[in-house]
């Protein structure tokens, strides 16, 4: 009965979700930056009793619709400045309805020759646009935390070979001791992969890095083909990228495992106005970054690099009875899930709808965009604490109590918002610039704000 009920009214839902969505977008310029307090009040309707009798879907979307406009976070407005979240392009949100609507899983070839094909047209695409070996693999994953994960799955097997051991078939118990080097700074996400897959916190080496969180070459010694090297394409805090060329040369002399973490920063290669950037990322074994954050994809898009097919899909690798393994590409064979949504789909609607010159445009535009707020705050006198490189910009009050009570204020204007983070020990405000929506007026408004915040803190 409730299923009948479902299948006679779907048309109706769709239009239903349409007007919702028409709507939200047409009340975002007017938008707090971040629901009040008391908006966030309606989330107590949640907890009520599972009921036992069906409710009417219209009903039920038409609350949600409710509860949404009250207290979803409006990342997409443009003055959404925390945690590089990203934007969402009209076109990867219209691709991905039509597509969630086909429903279509990408485990097998089988299962969906069209999210396979067009996985394997990202995955070149994608070796195009940032530069990369042309026998690359990628893996489409839910964001760089897996990406990381599965990068350091392939290294861990690499440089375990290296030394002799087949962790395939006699596991970690008495493996030879692998070494991880990393800067200090590295994102937790690289503290977590190392964790899960065993590498031991003893045997990770963090190194120091300079103000805009990048290493120095010379630090890094003893490196050989039983370490894993991981450096960064964009630092989370200041955006920072490291010295790939240079120190690339000096890891594959040695025989060592090079991984980049360019969550928001690979991007930096798909232009040629930042790609000086990226120079030598070529040169690393496997990489990191999300769709979902600079290429202003919905969210869980991510994708895993590596250079080496073989170890990579090792690395991956499974079976069951109903597979039907093909020469076709079998998006399982590239991750640890086997049913996946065929979120490529929005990866490739972009770049097809953007072309080179497209990414390359909002690249820049996030950029321009960090640049300008940088240069306006600075006038101002807020101390700016990075060197604005990508689409970072690190700030911060003249004590830590200033820089608290800057942020509150930031917070709770309403005009944009930041979230705090630490850097090199002290308390900072960080600014992302990252989704396309974010246009000039944005910015101008929002470092008035920010100015505020910082005169009338102390
Ligand atoms: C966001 C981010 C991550 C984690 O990526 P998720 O997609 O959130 O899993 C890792 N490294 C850096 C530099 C990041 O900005």
């Amino acid at each position: 009965m409730a299923l009948n009920h479902q299948s006679n009214i779907a048309t109706d839902l769709l239009e239903q979700a349409f007007q919702a969505i028409r709507a939200y977008q047409r009340d975002l310029p007017n938008k707090r930056a971040y629901p009040t307090a008391d908006d966030l009040r309606a989330l107590s309707q949640l907890d009520a009793p599972l009921s036992s009798t069906p409710s009417k879907p219209a009903d039920v979307l038409s609350d949600l619709i409710d509860l949404g406009a009250k207290t979803a976070v409006p990342t997409t407005g443009g003055r959404f400045f925390g945690f590089v979240s990203g934007g969402v392009l009209p076109i990867a949100l219209a691709a991905r309805l039509v597509a969630d609507s086909w429903d279509q899983g990408s485990a097998l070839h089988v299962m969906s020759p069209l999210a396979a094909s067009i996985e394997q047209q990202c995955e070149k695409w994608m070796i195009e646009l940032l530069g990369l070996p042309e026998q690359t693999v990628a893996g489409f994953v839910s964001g760089t935390s897996m990406a990381t994960l599965c990068a350091f799955a392939a290294a861990r097997l690499h440089l375990l070979k290296n030394s002799g051991w087949d962790a395939d078939s006699d596991g970690l118990f008495g493996a030879p001791t692998l070494r991880v080097i990393a800067p200090e700074n590295a994102h937790s996400c690289v503290e977590r992969a190392l964790r899960l897959l065993g590498f031991g916190k003893r045997n990770v080496q963090y190194i120091p890095t300079d103000f805009n969180g990048r290493i120095d070459p010379n630090t890094i010694l003893d490196l050989d083909d039983r370490t894993l090297l991981v450096l960064q394409a964009g630092d989370v805090n200041t955006g920072g990228f490291d010295r790939f060329e240079e120190i690339c040369v000096k890891a594959n002399d040695a025989g060592a495992w090079v991984h980049i973490d360019g969550a928001f920063g690979l991007w930096a290669a798909a232009s040629e106005n930042k790609k000086a950037l990226t120079q030598g990322i070529q040169n690393a074994d496997s990489w990191a970054c999300d769709a979902h954050k600079t290429l202003n994809a919905p969210y869980e898009c991510g994708v895993v690099l590596c250079k080496h097919p073989e170890i990579y899909r090792s690395a991956m690798k499974t079976g069951a009875s109903y597979a039907v393994i093909t020469e076709q590409r079998n998006g399982m064979a590239l991750v640890p899930e086997m049913s996946r949504r065929a979120r490529a789909i929005e990866v490739w609607a972009i770049l097809k709808s953007l072309g080179k010159a497209g990414v390359q445009e909002l690249v820049d535009q996030l950029c321009e965009r960090a640049t300008l707020m940088a240069s306006l705050l600075k006038q101002s006198g807020v101390p700016i604490l990075n060197d604005v490189v990508f689409n970072q910009v690190l700030i911060s009050g003249r004590s830590s109590s200033q820089t608290s009570s800057m942020l509150k204020f930031i917070q709770n204007s309403g005009v944009c918002w930041c979230g705090g983070s630490t850097w090199k020990g002290q308390d900072v405000i960080r600014i992302s610039i990252s989704a396309w929506e974010t246009t000039e007026q944005h910015i101008r408004e929002s470092a008035h704000t920010i100015t505020t915040a910082f005169h009338q803190s102390t």
